[in-house]
């Protein structure tokens, strides 16, 4: 694949064919794909869906997990509905996404990404060791289909990623590294974060926000290039580390707008990664 080929997020809907349709339409050649919806992980549905992706010739470079009763409202909702790291869920969601991981293969799609939700503080908590054990099955099913697991930056430092993803201790855990979560979610310079956590990065969002101007509260997303991201330093930063892998764009509005947004980070992209 071309170095930093742009690629967009999309998800599935009614129509396996509308959300890959609309990157072709924009002249983009790879997607991150949201998890679909459960009638798409056998049967006619997936054949479907695997049609389409073949049709439209472009390449799936990740499936995104994600949980249903998930919500990122506000800090404290998404602290307690997010990811894996609630108990209530993390049994159901942990078999999920060896789920999501065997429909990622079957497509043929080497990497796996979620965010695992606020990773706890407190590294001898229970909560944490728990969090860990839970990450090394998901990265062992991971390893026996040849995929990465990449856990999705921003809901804590940079720091505490990379010595999360020290203590799960297994190599191909990774990181989709999205610097936009770090300014909404407030938890550091997205490019300081980048250098941190350089040697696991194998996807990244393009997308940008504003700082939070409550503490406890989240920033704002916007559209790519007006935010506080500093866009240029990003891409500038990921030739810097030697990042080559896609540049996928995500702007998390609908409708038109979206298209729009998404139509104009292209464009900033294709200059921006020359
Ligand atoms: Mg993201």
């Amino acid at each position: 694949m071309e170095k930093m080929v742009i690629g967009v997020i999309v998800s599935v809907g009614e129509d396996p064919a509308e959300g890959l349709n609309k990157a072709r339409t924009l002249g983009i050649k790879t997607v991150q794909l949201g998890t679909p919806p459960p009638q798409y992980f056998s049967g006619e549905r997936k054949e479907a869906l695997k049609q389409a992706i073949e049709k439209t010739g472009i390449v799936v470079t990740t499936v995104f997990c994600g949980f249903i009763g998930e919500s990122y409202r506000d800090i404290p909702t998404i602290q307690r509905t997010v990811g894996l790291v609630n108990p209530a869920f993390r049994e159901e969601r942990v078999k999920r996404t060896l789920e999501i991981a065997d429909f990622a293969k079957d497509l043929g799609v080497d990497k796996v990404a979620a965010h695992i939700g606020f990773i706890p503080e407190d590294t001898g908590s229970p909560l944490y060791k728990e969090l860990v054990e839970a990450l090394r099955k998901v990265a062992d099913h991971c390893r026996n289909n040849g995929q990465s697991f990449c856990l999705e930056t921003g809901q804590e430092k940079a720091e505490a990623l990379l010595r999360f993803i020290k203590a799960v201790g297994r190599d191909n855990i990774r990181v989709n590294f999205d610097p936009a979560n770090m300014v909404l979610y407030g938890t550091g310079n997205p490019i300081e974060a980048l250098d941190i956590l350089k040697d696991y990065v194998v996807g990244v969002h393009c997308k940008d926000g504003k700082w939070p101007t409550v503490r406890g509260q989240l920033g704002w997303e916007v559209p790519l290039g007006q935010g506080d991201v500093g866009i240029e330093r990003f891409i500038k930063k990921l030739k810097e580390i030697g990042y080559e892998g896609p540049l996928t764009i995500e702007r998390e509005i609908t409708g038109e707008q979206q298209v729009k947004d998404v139509m104009e980070a292209k464009k900033l992209l294709e200059r921006l990664r020359m």
